[in-house]
C-alpha cells in the first residue's frame, strides 16, 4: 500500500499518514496540494511530505485505518523541496509545529478547507461554456455575501464542492475571504475607446447633445486609443447617462480590460547609474568577503548609495541566470524602491506584501513556480516563503529593522535569519545593509562569522545631517513652547517653509492624546479586555465626541465628558500622536499643506503610494508621522526633520532601548538633506544629555556599539546569550499562576539561574487573557537546539497536568 505523509495546516506536532488512492494517476511527488478528511466531517487542504509503501503486516501491526486522499488538487508540486526544507528549519528553530510554518507560507486560496469562505467575482465574464457542475455551485453564491464552503455542500458531497471551489479559483470567477476585513478589489478596469463617428450633416437623428460633444470631444482630446471611464468622465465633467448615450449610437465603445498584478512586459527600462568610486570598492570589497563567508553586512551611513550597490549585485546575479530576493522591512519601503528597480529590471521584477489581495498574492506564487518566473523579488518577510528554484542573492535591506521579526502568530521568525538559512539551501550569498547595524549583526562581523563593508560617505559629496539638541524642560521653564513645538523648532520650520523646502515630524505614537487622565481622582480610562489605557482619538467629523481606542485589541468608547469613577469634569490630557501633533501644525503654519503617515492613515490598498507621491509632488509642505517615515523614504526638498519627543523612545523598559533609539533617531535624521543642501534635524528632549543624542549627533554608530556591548555583556544579553521567551495565557488569573509557577519551578530544576522567576508583563492582560512570561537565557556557546527540546518537554508536561489544561503557552526564540 502506497501512503503520503501529509503537512496539514494544525498546530498540532508532527504529519498525518494517508492512503493513496489506488485509481491515482498523478505523479507521486513531495510538494504535491491534496484534499483529504480530517476527523468525521471536515475537509482541508494538506502537502504531501514523503511517499512510502507500506507492507500488509506494517499496516497491520500499526493497527490504523488510514484514510483515503480526497483528490490531487494539482498534477505538479506546488511547494519546492528547499521550500520543505525552510518549513522544517523554522518549526525547530522557532519551536512550532510544520502546520502552522505552512499556515503562514502559503496564500489563503491554496489552504481551502470546510470553513473557508468563498465569494463571487462580480466582474467575472467566463470565456468559454462551464461545466454544469461548476455553473451549479456559482448559482449557489448570492452577490456579495461569502459562502463556506460547509454550507455549500450540504445537499452535496465536501469533496468535489471544494475540488469545483478550487476550478472556480484557477478560472478568478470567485475569491476567498481571508478575513473578514479583506474588501473585494476589482480586478477589471471599464475602457473606452472610438467606435464610429456620426455623419457629418445636420439631421436631428444624428445631432449630438451639448453634453455628449463635450464628452466626445474631450475623448479625441486626450489624444489616446483608450482611456478609463471614469477619468473621461472626470475629465468632461459630464454624468454617466451622457456617456451612456454616446455608447449606444456605437459612436465610443466600452470595454471591460484585465487588470493584473504584473507589470506591463512592455515596461521601458533603462541602464542602472554608473557606480560613484566608493561604491566601485564596495562592490569589490563584498565580492571579496563572500568569498570567505556567505554573508555580508554592508554598512553604508544614510544616502551613501546601498541602493545603487544593491542593484548592481542584483544585475551580476542575473546575468548569470540567478533569482534574487530583495527583502525591505516594511510595505511603506516598497513604493519609492520599486519604481527604482523597475526602471532598470522592468517586468523581470516581482513585487509582494500582504496590501495585494490574496488572489493576487496566489498570481504572484504561481507566477514564481512557473518556468518564466520573475528573476528579482522585491518585498516584505512573507516573501522569504515564495517558491524560488534558482536564488544567487538574499539582499536584506535595513537588516536591524524590528519590523523583521513576526510577533504573531507563530511562526514567530526572524527574516534575516530566515534568510541566512534559505541562502545556505541554494549556496546563495547574503547582503545585510543598513546605516545603524543591529547590535548582534555587527558584532558577527566583527567577530569574523560575516564580512564587513563599509560607506562612510554620503552620494555626491553631501554631508551627514546636523543634529540640535532643544532642550524641553528649559523650554517649558521659561515658557518658549507653543502647544508641543519649541520656539526655536517654529522658527526654523517657518524658515524651511519661507525656502520652499519640506519639513518632516516625527512623534512615536499615533492618535490624539496618548491617554487622558482625572486631574481630581488620577483614574485613566483603560480597556475592558487589556491592561493599557486608552488612546485618544480626534472625531472624524467636527460635533461628534472622539473616541478611546485600544491599540491592542481596537476596544473603543466614546471620549467621557466628565470622570466616570468622580464624576468631575477635570479630565486632561497626557502625551500627544500623531493625530494631534498634525493639528497643532496645522494651527501653528496655516498656510502650509499639512499631512499625516501613520497605520491610521494607511489601511487603505493604496493609500501609501498616494501620501509617498504626494510628498515627492511637493503636494505636502508638512509631513507628520510615525515610525513609518523614519525609514528608507528619500524625498529631496526635505531638510528639516524634527523628533518631536525623542525621551518616548529612549525610556522603553527593554534592553535593547538604547540600541533602538539611535536606530531611529539615525535613520529619521538620515531623511533630511539628501539632495543638495546640508540636512538638520532638531531633537526635542528633556534630558540633552543622554549619551544616546551624543552618539547621534556626532553619528558615531561605534561609540554607540561599544557602550552597549558592555552592558549586554554585564546583563547576560544577546550576543553574548540567547533569549527564549515562554508567553503563558490564560483567562483566569490564578490559575494561570499556578501553570506559571509550575512550568517556573521545572525549568529552574533544568537550567537554573538560566531561567527568570515569574514575570508580569508590562501589558499583563491583553484581549481578555492573563499573561504570565518566563525568560531563558543561554549562553551563546551552549548547544541550542539541545536547550529547545529540553523547554519543549517541560511545556508538554505542565500542558498535560490536570490543574493546568487549556493554558495557552507558546515560546518565543530570539524574541524582539
Ligand atoms: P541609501 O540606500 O544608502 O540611503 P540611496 O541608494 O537611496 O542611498 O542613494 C541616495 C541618493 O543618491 C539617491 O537619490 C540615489 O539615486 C543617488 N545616488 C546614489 N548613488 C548614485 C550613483 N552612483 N549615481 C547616481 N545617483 C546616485
Ligand atoms: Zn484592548
Amino acid at each position: 500500500m502506497t501512503v503520503a505523509d501529509i503537512i496539514l495546516p494544525l498546530a498540532v506536532e508532527g504529519l498525518l499518514t494517508y492512503r493513496i488512492p489506488d485509481n491515482s494517476t498523478t505523479p507521486l511527488a513531495e510538494g504535491l496540494r491534496v484534499l483529504v478528511p480530517l476527523g468525521k466531517k471536515k475537509i482541508v487542504t494538506g502537502i504531501i511530505k514523503q511517499v512510502r509503501t507500506m507492507t500488509n503486516e506494517e499496516v497491520e501491526a500499526s493497527g490504523i485505518e488510514y484514510k483515503e486522499i480526497y483528490c490531487f488538487l494539482e498534477d505538479y508540486p506546488i511547494v519546492t523541496p528547499q521550500q520543505l526544507r525552510l518549513w522544517d528549519w523554522l518549526s525547530a528553530y522557532y519551536m512550532c509545529s510544520i502546520g502552522e510554518v505552512m499556515r503562514a507560507a502559503l496564500p489563503t486560496a491554496l489552504k481551502l478547507e470546510s470553513e473557508t469562505q468563498v465569494l463571487k467575482n462580480p466582474d467575472f465574464i467566463a470565456e468559454t461554456r462551464m461545466h454544469q457542475a461548476l455553473e451549479a455551485i456559482l448559482d449557489l453564491l448570492p452577490e456579495g455575501k461569502p459562502v463556506s464552503i460547509d454550507e455549500l455542500a450540504r445537499r452535496r458531497d465536501v469533496k468535489s464542492v471544494a475540488t469545483h471551489v478550487n476550478t472556480l479559483l484557477e478560472m478568478g470567477a470567485v475569491t476567498v475571504q481571508e478575513n473578514v476585513k479583506e474588501r473585494y478589489t476589482p480586478k477589471k478596469k471599464t475602457v473606452i475607446s472610438l467606435g464610429v463617428l456620426p455623419p457629418a450633416d445636420d439631421t436631428k437623428a444624428s445631432r449630438l447633445t451639448p453634453n455628449q460633444q463635450q464628452v466626445l470631444q474631450t475623448f479625441l482630446g486626450m489624444e489616446k486609443e483608450k482611456v478609463e471611464q471614469a477619468e473621461l468622465l472626470t475629465a468632461s465633467g459630464c454624468s454617466q447617462s451622457v456617456l451612456n448615450g454616446l455608447l449606444q449610437r456605437g459612436i465610443l465603445v466600452k470595454t471591460v480590460e484585465q487588470v493584473g498584478v504584473f507589470a506591463p512586459a512592455d515596461q521601458p527600462v533603462g541602464p542602472a547609474h554608473p557606480l560613484t568610486g566608493e561604491q566601485e570598492k564596495a562592490v569589490a570589497a563584498i565580492h571579496q568577503c563572500w568569498q570567505k563567508t556567505p554573508t555580508v553586512l554592508l554598512h553604508g551611513v544614510t544616502s551613501s548609495g546601498k541602493t545603487e550597490v544593491y542593484i548592481h549585485l542584483i544585475q551580476e546575479q542575473l546575468e548569470q541566470g540567478k533569482q534574487v530576493l530583495y527583502l525591505v522591512p516594511e510595505i511603506a519601503l516598497t513604493t519609492q524602491l520599486t519604481n527604482r528597480l523597475r526602471a532598470v529590471f522592468g517586468s523581470r521584477l516581482g513585487v509582494y506584501h500582504s496590501r495585494f489581495s490574496d488572489r493576487e498574492r496566489v498570481e504572484i506564487y504561481k507566477h514564481i513556480l512557473a518556468a518564466d518566473a520573475y528573476d528579482v523579488v522585491i518585498g516584505v518577510r512573507s516573501s522569504l516563503f515564495l517558491p524560488f528554484r534558482n536564488l544567487g542573492l538574499i539582499i536584506v535591506d535595513e537588516e536591524h529593522d524590528a519590523s523583521y521579526k513576526q510577533q504573531d502568530p507563530s511562526p514567530r521568525y526572524h527574516a534575516r535569519t530566515t534568510a541566512l538559512m534559505l541562502a545556505s539551501f541554494f549556496g546563495a550569498k547574503t547582503l545585510l545593509g543598513t546605516a545603524t547595524p543591529a547590535i548582534e549583526s555587527y558584532y558577527n562581523a566583527q567577530s569574523g562569522r560575516y564580512g564587513l563593508v563599509e560607506m562612510m560617505h554620503r552620494f555626491a559629496g553631501l554631508s551627514l545631517p546636523s543634529i540640535h539638541l532643544l532642550d524641553l524642560k528649559k523650554a517649558r521653564k521659561r515658557k518658549e513652547i507653543t502647544g508641543h513645538f519649541s520656539d526655536p523648532l517654529v522658527y526654523h520650520i517657518r524658515e524651511q517653509l519661507e525656502a520652499g523646502k519640506q519639513v518632516m515630524l516625527f512623534q512615536n505614537h499615533r492618535g490624539y492624546n496618548a491617554y487622558i487622565e482625572c486631574r481630581e481622582c488620577g483614574y485613566v480610562p483603560k480597556c475592558v479586555n487589556c491592561d493599557v489605557s486608552l488612546t485618544e482619538h480626534k472625531a472624524i467629523a467636527p460635533n461628534m465626541p472622539g473616541r478611546l481606542v485600544c491599540h491592542y485589541c481596537g476596544y473603543s468608547i466614546p471620549t467621557p465628558i466628565v470622570c466616570p469613577q468622580c464624576g468631575k469634569d477635570d479630565l486632561k490630557d497626557r502625551g500627544f500622536g500623531t493625530e494631534r501633533l498634525e493639528e497643532e501644525a496645522q494651527a501653528l503654519f496655516p498656510e502650509a499643506k499639512v499631512a499625516r503617515m501613520d497605520t491610521d492613515t494607511t489601511q487603505t490598498k493604496h493609500a501609501h503610494e498616494k501620501l509617498i507621491r504626494r510628498v515627492e509632488e511637493h503636494d505636502v509642505d508638512i509631513l507628520v508621522g510615525t515610525q513609518m517615515i523614519t525609514k528608507g523614504l528619500h524625498f529631496k526638498d526635505v531638510n528639516l526633520v524634527a523628533v518631536m519627543n525623542a525621551d518616548s523612545v529612549l525610556n522603553m523598559p527593554d534592553f535593547r532601548a538604547h540600541e533602538r533609539g539611535y536606530q531611529l533617531l539615525e535613520q529619521v535624521s538620515g531623511r533630511a538633506g539628501r539632495h543638495e543642501d546640508i540636512g538638520h534635524v532638531i531633537i526635542q528632549t528633556a534630558d540633552p544629555t543622554n549619551p544616546v543624542y551624543q552618539f547621534v549627533k556626532k553619528h558615531d554608530y561605534q561609540a554607540m556599539y561599544n557602550s552597549q556591548l558592555e552592558q549586554r555583556k554585564l546583563f547576560k544579553y544577546p550576543p553574548f546569550h540567547r533569549l527564549i521567551r515562554i508567553a503563558l495565557r490564560h483567562r483566569e488569573a490564578s490559575r494561570l499562576e499556578t501553570a506559571a509557577r509550575t512550568l517556573c519551578e521545572r525549568l529552574k530544576l533544568v537550567f537554573g539561574s538560566r531561567c527568570s522567576d515569574v514575570i508580569i508583563p508590562s501589558v499583563s492582560r491583553a484581549q481578555s487573557m492573563y499573561v504570565r512570561e518566563l525568560i531563558i537565557k543561554i549562553e551563546a556557546t551552549a548547544p541550542y537546539a539541545k536547550a529547545k527540546e529540553m523547554i519543549a518537554a517541560e511545556i508538554r508536561y505542565v500542558s498535560c497536568q490536570p490543574n493546568c489544561k487549556g493554558i495557552s503557552i507558546t515560546p518565543d526564540v530570539d524574541p524582539m
